[in-house]
């Protein structure tokens, strides 16, 4: 998607920090944190939401949670623990229409409201 800034990133035409990279699939520091540790995993391919996602995507979103797990203990904070979130569509605050994971961590994250 030529103006997904996602796909940008994942294509090296936007810069951004790095924490892993595998499998088709980029795990990256979030620009704005809302926690300590705040990073993102996101598929290279472009699929809008989780809704959109395919039963034949399985794969790629198990490997998604693999590679937050992954990144949560590339930085220490798998003991302590993370939350790991999805947000799909207007209610849920999507900003970026190209799915990611969430990783939070390096604060206590309270109840989910
Ligand atoms: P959403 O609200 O869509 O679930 O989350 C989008 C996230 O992407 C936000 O936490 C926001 O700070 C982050 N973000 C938006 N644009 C960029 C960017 O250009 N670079 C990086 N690293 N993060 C971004
Ligand atoms: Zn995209």
């Amino acid at each position: 998607m030529a103006e997904c800034i996602f796909c940008k990133i994942a294509a090296g035409e936007i810069p951004a920090d790095t924490v892993l990279e595998r499998d088709g699939l980029l795990v990256f520091k979030d620009i704005q944190p809302k926690a300590p540790v705040h990073v993102l995993v996101i598929p290279t391919k472009h699929v809008e939401t989780v809704d959109d996602l395919s039963d034949g995507d399985e794969s790629l979103a198990g490997r998604m949670v693999l590679a937050a797990r992954d990144a949560a203990r590339q930085l220490g904070v798998e003991k302590d623990g993370y939350r790991l979130v999805m947000n799909c569509r207007s209610s849920a605050g999507q900003e970026v229409f190209h799915i990611h994971l969430h990783l939070l961590a390096g604060r206590p994250m309270g109840a989910m409201g």
